[in-house]
């Protein structure tokens, strides 16, 4: 087998890919197989996903998406991409809390790692979740909701217990969203105005480069239904963008909409579900910090900025909610997520890896699972307080160890 992921930077070491065309041919590759893991839509950028064994992907199985008859809840199969199913909750009235930055990655692995949008009253995607079915590694299958006292330990899971084969998760009837662009927001405001600034929209991106004195913009997307959308010329020195004629320079993104009120669908993830995602030339790394801790730490990687942005395309900051998932990277903390895209540089990206997360250390950083980071073992124990309830709960779910990889052992496992 000779595969990589969406970005390119990593060719999987699996033996072979299994893509079985139901859940009972499912039950039987897992109960054959002495290791195994899911692969989702490959759209992480580092190994979480692979193992030395085969991989499975249910991509066969189809969305199979099943609204409930409250229109409280859709069921969905996980391989399913945000955007199949958002359209087809759009259609029906409905809608998802939130999204990610790209609508193309499949549902299970987005929840297997607690990808995540953005806005301070947002939990992140796997907080959807209240519901799911898994196939363990004898091959049974089982379902948990949040009754189960495992659950929150079985949603962000890396692909650790099982393999997910349905989620269920919150709906809410569907709204419109207004996206405005405001462009040259001077650093010295992201850090005397933060809280005005991420609290600004129902979801706010503020996207720019480490050196110079103003970040390049901010996208703030508003509720226009429960939210009367106050529309400032003015964000704190970044100014409205009204011309109607910028065009993002990937042409790819939602910017193309600017001040349009549109579907949810359209406007929360910044690329456009119709389009190709992005060009795969990027690599992409992310720390989520406590919130009372944000402009300390994005100004400690500040300092950093001459040697940041010589690789960099575009650094990114989003807030979410805290939750209660043992594994996310939101674990009882109101977050700020501090996002850097790359160009595809890896051994210089390995270079400046350990310097920012030495300048973050003071702020208990959790790295995003599926992004490059340098951290270890130890310190990824540190920040999760029920990491060592997820090691009971996979060694009773996984006994032999089916599920193992060398990311497990090495991030999850080693001690
Ligand atoms: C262009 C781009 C934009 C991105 N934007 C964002 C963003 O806005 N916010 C953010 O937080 N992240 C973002 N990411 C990262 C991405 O959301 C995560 O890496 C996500 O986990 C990828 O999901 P995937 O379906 O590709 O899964 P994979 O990368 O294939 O797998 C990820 C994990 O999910 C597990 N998994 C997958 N399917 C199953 C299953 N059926 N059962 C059990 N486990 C399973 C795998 O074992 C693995 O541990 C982005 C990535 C790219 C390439």
């Amino acid at each position: 087998m000779d595969e990589r992921n969406w970005a390119g930077n990593y060719r999987y070491a699996a033996t072979a890919i299994h893509e079985p065309a139901s859940v009972d041919e499912l039950r039987r590759v897992v109960e054959g197989a002495t290791r195994l893991h899911a692969l989702g839509s490959r759209h992480s950028f580092n190994a979480v996903a692979d193992t030395e064994g085969e991989l499975v992907h249910l991509g066969r199985l189809g969305p199979d998406i099943r609204i409930a008859p409250d229109g409280a809840s859709v069921s969905v199969n996980s391989a399913t991409h945000y955007r199949e199913l958002a359209r087809v909750l759009q259609a029906a009235g409905l809608a998802l809390h939130n999204l990610g930055s790209l609508p193309h990655i499949s549902i299970g692995g987005a929840c297997s790692t607690g990808t995540h949008g953005s806005g301070d009253r947002n939990g992140n995607l796997s907080s959807a979740v209240i519901g799911l079915e898994i196939v363990l590694a004898d091959g049974s299958l089982i379902a948990a909701d949040r009754t189960d006292a495992r659950f929150d330990g079985m949603v962000v899971a890396l692909g650790a217990l099982g393999v997910v084969t349905r989620l269920t998760l919150e709906t809410r009837p569907s709204y419109s969203v207004r996206q405005d662009l405001y462009l040259g927001l001077p650093w010295d405001s992201l850090f005397a105005h933060f809280d005005d600034i991420m609290s600004s929209g129902y979801s706010v991106n503020v996207l720019g480069r480490w050196q110079g004195d103003l970040l390049t913009k901010v996208w703030v997307k508003t509720r226009v239904d429960d939210e009367a959308p106050v529309i400032r010329s003015d964000l704190f020195g970044a100014v409205l963008e009204t011309s109607g004629e910028y065009v993002s320079p990937s042409g790819l993104t939602n910017e193309t909409v600017n001040g349009v009120p549109g579907p949810w669908n359209e406007r929360l993830a910044h690329f456009r579900g119709e389009l190709p995602p992005g060009y795969g030339e990027e690599v992409q790394t992310e720390y989520m910090v406590d919130r009372r801790h944000a402009v300390a730490a994005i100004a400690a990687v500040r300092e950093l900025g001459h040697s940041i942005d010589p690789i960099l395309l575009s650094s990114e900051i989003r807030s979410m909610s805290a939750d209660q998932l043992w594994l996310s990277p939101a674990y009882d903390r109101q977050t700020v997520a501090i996002h850097f895209t790359f160009r595809r540089e890896t051994a210089a990206i390995a270079g400046v890896l350990p310097a920012i997360e030495e300048a973050l250390a003071p702020f208990e950083p959790r790295p995003h699972w599926g992004k490059l980071y340098a951290l270890d073992a130890a310190a990824i124990e540190q920040r999760y307080p029920r990491m060592a309830d997820f090691r009971a709960l996979a060694r009773s779910l996984d006994p032999e160890a089916k599920f193992h990889s060398d990311f497990l052992e090495n991030q999850v496992y080693a001690r």
